[in-house]
């Protein structure tokens, strides 16, 4: 497990940060993007996109549609904003299972906290933090799986020592998302407004 703290002092320096870490990054990697409303997930994600030779600008919020993909030089960044997302059939309906199966994407998600059930054990976690103004801190963490569970946690049929899941199939694991939007599991986030109301008026059509 390594963890690498830099500070940030403009946007572009963000994605000056981003870019180097995508020309790093191997195809089939999830990252994690936490940070409050406006910290910099998705000029972040901006620097993923010049990293890995895709258009910067074509990178935006996608609030409203969940995913984004952009095609790169060598394969595609999917961009999540997961914030919406309430129910694992919203997840199915991104393909998420297969985003993670194939492989072949590198893919970046806003408001992880909203799909921690779904996310694979092994991944990179880009913590931003508003410092002042233009400053941000920016904590970049690679998660690589711990101790192995002998067992399932859906349904505890015996995992294979060596593997890297934590559930038998992809039915389990849906199966223990249920859970999670069910409430079993908590969500490490303040409520907000908005999630007191349905739709998007409820944040005024912010850009985040
Ligand atoms: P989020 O996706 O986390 O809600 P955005 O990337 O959409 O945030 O917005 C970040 C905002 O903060 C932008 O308006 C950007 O110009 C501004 N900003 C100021 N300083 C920085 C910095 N050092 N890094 C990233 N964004 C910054
Ligand atoms: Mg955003």
């Amino acid at each position: 497990m390594s963890v690498e703290v830099r500070r940030s002092s403009s946007p572009e320096e963000t994605e000056r940060i981003a870019a180097a870490l995508a020309m790093r990054l191997a195809p089939g990697t999830v990252l994690a993007l936490d940070g409050d409303l406006g910290a910099g997930k998705t000029c972040f994600v901006r620097g993923l996109a010049r990293g890995l030779g895709a258009d910067p600008d074509a990178v935006s919020s996608p609030t409203f549609v969940i995913e984004h993909r952009h095609a790169c030089d060598a394969g595609t960044l999917v961009h999540i904003d997961a914030y919406r997302i309430r129910s694992a059939e919203d997840l199915a309906s991104i393909g998420w299972e297969d985003l993670l199966a194939a492989g072949d994407a590198v893919v970046a998600v806003e408001w992880p906290s909203r799909i921690a059930a779904a996310l694979p054990d092994s991944r990179i976690e880009v913590r931003i933090r508003h410092l002042a103004e233009d400053v941000r801190e920016i904590e970049i963490e690679r998660v690589r799986p711990g101790e192995r569970l002998a067992a399932c946690r859906a349904c505890g049929t015996a995992l294979a020592p060596d593997g890297d899941a934590r559930f038998c199939s992809a039915r389990c694991r849906m199966a223990d998302l249920g859970r999670w939007f069910r409430g079993d599991y908590a969500v490490g986030r303040p409520i907000e407004e908005d999630d007191l109301t349905d739709g998007p008026s409820g944040r005024g059509g912010a850009a985040r």
